[in-house]
């Protein structure tokens, strides 16, 4: 599973992938930000992460900075917060697609 492109739109806080396999995704910043699958937003070893005991975030959490590439198999987002710790596999990446035939899929 790889993307063929990546456009990240900061003004409107998306992220817009093509897939070799022709499938688009669209994530929006806050879902992406929400799933983040660091240490610390998700909890390492038992230990319950970040995410889990909130409900808010403040924006700059949810503001895209920049997004980069990671070797040739995921994306690290940078946050406004500075927060860029969470590698998001391709393959993680693509479970995270909303879209109405992913959602019905699962
Ligand atoms: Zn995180
Ligand atoms: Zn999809």
């Amino acid at each position: 599973m790889f993307p063929r492109e990546i456009v990240a739109d900061r003004q409107a806080g998306t992220i817009d992938v093509t897939w070799d396999d022709g499938h688009r995704s669209l994530y929006t910043a806050e879902h992406l930000r929400w799933s983040c699958p660091c240490a610390t937003c998700a909890g390492e070893w038992g230990r319950p992460g970040l995410l889990e005991g909130v409900e808010q975030l403040p924006p700059d959490e949810f503001r895209l900075a920049d997004v980069r590439s990671v070797g040739t198999y995921a994306i690290a987002p940078q946050w406004a917060s500075g927060h860029q710790t969470g590698i998001y596999s391709f393959e993680y990446l693509r479970s995270l697609c909303e879209c109405e035939e992913c959602g019905s899929a699962s």
